[in-house]
Parts: C-alpha cells; sequence; structure tokens
C-alpha cells in the first residue's frame, strides 16, 4: 500500500479553553422498559450517509421553541434517505420546565436538556443545534406575553445571523401562530420576520461587513398541519412519507425519532412514549402548509420540488438520479458526484477501487474553486477514519490566563494498517497571541505509531475569556474536531 500523506491543518482548539463541568449523574439512567431498535450509525453505515450527504447541497432547518418540540421525523427523513443537511434552531433550552428524572431545576435542568437534545439529534442525524438562548420562564399564554419576558431585538438578530451561516433552503415547524405556548407562537412568528431580513443586503450589514457572511435566501417555510386520524386536519400543500421504512436501517423514519424523543428523558418518558406509540399508529405521514408566498400550484410532492440538487425526484436511486441528470460522458459538470457514486458501489466491495474512487472525490473536493458548491466537511473525515488516524490534543494549563505561559501537545495516532506519512503539525491561535514550536515529529508512521507535537502558547495580555459556543456551553468536556487534511 502507497504512503498516505497527512498534514493537520489547521486545529482550532479554542474551545478547549474553558471547561465547564457539570456533574450530570442523572443523565446515566436509562428509561426503564423503553425497547431501544435504533443506534447511531457506524462503519460502512456511516461512511455511506456520509457519501450520501455529497450529493445534495439542500439544506433543512427545524425551528423550535424548546427542547422535543423538533420535527425528528421529518428531520430523520431527509438526512437518511436524501442527504440533506439538517439543523435545529430552538428558542431555549427548557430551563423552565419541571425535571422527572431528578432534583435539578432551571440552569441545571437546562444543562441536562442540552445533552438530551444533543443525544437526540445524534440518533436523527441533526448536524447542527443552534439556540437563541433566550430564557425559559415556564409556561406562557401568548406570543406578546413571551416578548415582554424575551429580548426581540437580539433574537431576530440572532436567528438572522444563524440564517446566514447555517443557509437553509427550507425550514420547518411544528408551531403555529395565534395558538398554543406563546414561546412556539413567538419563535414561528419570528422565523417569518426574519428570513426576508436574511436576504437582504439591508439588514444587519454588521454581520456582513464584520464577520465575513452573507445574505441568505430561504426558499420555503413550512409549518406543519394537524392530523385527524392519519389525514391531514387542514389544506396542506405538501407530504412526507415518515412513516416508511428505512431500507438500510429496518426501521421507520417515525421510530428513529420516536427513539430520539425518549432521549428527552427529563421531559417524563412514560408519557412520551404513549404519545410517540400513538402518532406511529395514526399517522404515517407529516402535512405542511406554506407560510411564505407560494411559489406553486399543486400540492409538492416533496419540500424541496423545483429545486437545484433534489436528486431523488428523478429516482429515488442515487445512480440513477445523476444518469438522468448528468449523463456519464458529461465528465465537466458531474465528475464529483459519479466519484461518489463509484465509492459509494463500492463501498464493502472492492476496497482499492472504494479508496481510488474516495481520493477521486477527495482531490476534486480540495481543487475546487467554487466554495458555494457542495463541501461537505465530513468527506474528509472518512480517509482518517479509514486508516485509522485519530488526533489527541492536551493542554498543559485548563484554564489559560492571559500572558501566561502553556504547552499544548499534539498526539496523532495510526492504529490501522497503513504507512502514513505526518507532513507537520499546526495550531491556530487567536490573533496576537504568541505560538513557539518545541518539538516537531514527522516522516513516516507505521502501524500502531504515534507522532508528536509540542507547542508553547502564550495568549495576548489583553485576551477576553474565550466563550464556548452555544452548542458546546453545556457540555462537560468540550468537544474538540481536529480537522484533518489530506494532501
Ligand atoms: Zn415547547
Amino acid at each position: 500500500m502507497n504512503p498516505k500523506r497527512l498534514s493537520l491543518l489547521p486545529v482550532r482548539f479554542l474551545a478547549l479553553l474553558v471547561g465547564v463541568v457539570f456533574s450530570l449523574q442523572c443523565l446515566a439512567n436509562q428509561p426503564n422498559g423503553t425497547p431501544t431498535k435504533f443506534i447511531p450509525d457506524q462503519g460502512y453505515l456511516a461512511w455511506r450517509q456520509k457519501l450520501l450527504d455529497c450529493l445534495t447541497p439542500l439544506r433543512l432547518m427545524c425551528i423550535a421553541a424548546h427542547p422535543d418540540d423538533e420535527d425528528s421525523e421529518t428531520l430523520a427523513f431527509y438526512r437518511y434517505r436524501y442527504g440533506v443537511r439538517t439543523s435545529i434552531l430552538l428558542a431555549n433550552w427548557g430551563e423552565g420546565g419541571q425535571n422527572e428524572i431528578g432534583p435539578e431545576l432551571y440552569e441545571e435542568l437546562g444543562v441536562i436538556r442540552a445533552h438530551e437534545t444533543m443525544e437526540a439529534s445524534r440518533l436523527v442525524g441533526t448536524g447542527r443545534i443552534y439556540c437563541l438562548n433566550q430564557k425559559d420562564f415556564g409556561f406562557s399564554k401568548s406570543a406578546s406575553e413571551t416578548w415582554s419576558f424575551w429580548d426581540h431585538d437580539r433574537a431576530l438578530e440572532e436567528m438572522v445571523r444563524i440564517l446566514r451561516i447555517e443557509k437553509p433552503d427550507v425550514l420547518i415547524t411544528n408551531h403555529r401562530f395565534g395558538t398554543g405556548h406563546g414561546n412556539h407562537q413567538a419563535i414561528a412568528g419570528l422565523a417569518v420576520q426574519a428570513i426576508p431580513m436574511a436576504a437582504s443586503p439591508e439588514c444587519f450589514t454588521g454581520q456582513i461587513r464584520d464577520e465575513g457572511l452573507l445574505p441568505w435566501k430561504v426558499q420555503r417555510f413550512f409549518q406543519q398541519v394537524r392530523h385527524h386520524e392519519g389525514l391531514p386536519g387542514e389544506p396542506f400543500d405538501a407530504s412526507v412519507p415518515v412513516g416508511e421504512i428505512d431500507p438500510l436501517r429496518a426501521v421507520a423514519y417515525q421510530e428513529i425519532a420516536s427513539e430520539a424523543l425518549l432521549r428527552h428523558r427529563s421531559q417524563g418518558v412514560k408519557g412520551i412514549w404513549n404519545q410517540v406509540n400513538q402518532a406511529r399508529i395514526t399517522q404515517p405521514e407529516n402535512f405542511f402548509r406554506s407560510v411564505l408566498d407560494k411559489d406553486f400550484s399543486e400540492p409538492l410532492r416533496d419540500l424541496f420540488e423545483g429545486m437545484k440538487g433534489a436528486w431523488w425526484l428523478e429516482s429515488e436511486e442515487p445512480a440513477a438520479a445523476f444518469s438522468k441528470l448528468l449523463p456519464a460522458s458529461d465528465t465537466a459538470n458531474g465528475p464529483f458526484q459519479y466519484a461518489i457514486l463509484d465509492a459509494m458501489k463500492f463501498l464493502g466491495q472492492d476496497s482499492s477501487r472504494f479508496e481510488h474512487s474516495l481520493n477521486r472525490a477527495v482531490e476534486i473536493l480540495s481543487a475546487s474553486p467554487d466554495s458555494s458548491t457542495i463541501k461537505p466537511e465530513t468527506l474528509l473525515e472518512i480517509p482518517g477514519e479509514m486508516w485509522g488516524l485519530s488526533l489527541e490534543v492536551h493542554c498543559s494549563e485548563d484554564p489559560l490566563v492571559p500572558a501566561q505561559e502553556s504547552i499544548f501537545s499534539l498526539i496523532v495516532h495510526n492504529q490501522g494498517p497503513a504507512m502514513v506519512v505526518v507532513d507537520s503539525f499546526d495550531l491556530a491561535v487567536p490573533t496576537g497571541w504568541l505560538l513557539t514550536p518545541i518539538k516537531q515529529e514527522s516522516g513516516s508512521l507505521g502501524p500502531f505509531k504515534q507522532a508528536e507535537a509540542h507547542f508553547l502558547v502564550k495568549p495576548a495580555s489583553d485576551a477576553l475569556p474565550t466563550q464556548p459556543g452555544v452548542v458546546d456551553l453545556y457540555r462537560s468536556r468540550q468537544p474538540f474536531q481536529p480537522q484533518i487534511e489530506h494532501a
């Protein structure tokens, strides 16, 4: 096997700097008597999903007020079936609710619910979780009451920012206007305001000027329509067959969502489980009504119908769909897609052809000058996983203090069968921080060997305390996901 060349660039470690440690013993309690049919993808299935994700640039976001309000059925359907990138945007972490599994309330309950949401999202395959961090003050009767507690301007600016960062093509929500929990009404209404503002270069110009964001146009926003005995109880514009069985996982998308819902243990699993069983029996489809001006006159076959990148409307089978969309001879338009399709075909069948196709896709991706085309970061994780490579990072000081030196150690492990070549290590630090390499091991790295690098890091004397990202705020250990670049 040829040596693989590897460089580690750039390692982003800001998220490591502040450790928020909470004792979350109650999280270890599994709900009693609830079956587990579905576990997150691993091995070939996970790689296949990462490849499938490369075939469409389309993105779906669910707007929800609290953890467990998200439409996990529809999110699971589009991610697992078609590789649509999915995300959720919450108003808060539901810290104002009751805790059915322990004594923690308020912020501590928010911590528990943030963990539950992340666990549920891992099952559903949701890529990103965003939160507006507006206070959950308990039940609210109306949107106006909610807005008397929430900061409207901050929430609107943040929602616009999130839409510009995540770039969803379609938004969905289970919430309605004018009825239900005030928090639900408020966030659904906020989305209606934020959508045109996110698309306008005149709105929140600081995000564009200072943060490098661009205006983003959400194309459609759907509200879920109530069911009545398995049928839509109101007029609808689109439906999604969430009761269908995923052929690779042998479980209905609805059941994946049910498993995810059960992860919201602090909300009372027994009640949720009864609700879930009832829904499964009576609601094999989710129905949606368009909230924005319609760009269609007939009900849609699919939430993404008519959008570029919705290959599944040509055929359920990616290879067949792309042969219709891109003739095999059309090497100018589809080399990336064809390389991915080849990799999917050879995965688990022919390792050298799989590797060849994957390398080709990575090469095309690396050379692509247009960052707005399909650029899934996850594709680059496959080579590292395939070759058994992992990266470990340690810091000698916790926390880091302005102007105080500390040592960062980076260790790359080769647990695979191939010889790899480590070109170099690098560590990206904020402007004004001093970075001094102390030691760097490079060169060939055989199976079961490791290579190390150490850096002296001195934060700037005026460095501000770091703020973990919203999603990371409540993790007991900060996540660390270095980008491994294949060269
Ligand atoms: Zn809610």
